[in-house]
């Protein structure tokens, strides 16, 4: 069955991903998260993903692959990951980019790399 388009979530609204157990988000459990069409046809080598601003509720990053660049916004709360990219499409779930840049952070970052994110977020909200 085909998916409507208008079914579809905009990337600008947050996809939420529940971590496992510990808070680890694995490799295999993300992959879940992108529809079996994107994941084949369409691909984000990233280059880097940077952080380039934090506050309570989110951390924003710089995700880039080649010459193309995107913004992905990461909140942590309640073992769940929320990930909002502003490349504007209608997807199913994760569109590439973000994709690309989770898998990253979880391959630099470790497994844990979103747990220890939330703590980070947590920090700056308790500070007034
Ligand atoms: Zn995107």
């Amino acid at each position: 069955m085909k998916t409507n388009k208008d079914d579809l979530r905009n990337t600008g609204y947050a996809y939420t991903i529940p971590l496992g157990r510990a808070g680890r988000l694995h490799a295999d459990s993300l992959k879940k998260h992108i529809d079996s069409e994107t994941f084949h046809y369409k691909q984000w080598p990233v280059t880097f993903v940077s952080p380039v601003k934090i506050n309570q509720y989110k951390a924003e990053y710089t995700n880039t692959s080649g010459a193309l660049s995107y913004t992905l916004a990461i909140s942590v709360s309640n073992n769940e990951v929320h990930v909002i990219c502003d490349c504007d499409r209608k997807v199913e779930m994760l569109c590439h980019h973000a994709y690309g840049a989770l898998k990253y952070l979880i391959t630099t970052g470790g497994e844990e790399y979103f747990l220890e994110l939330g703590k980070i977020l947590q920090t700056k909200k308790d500070t007034p």
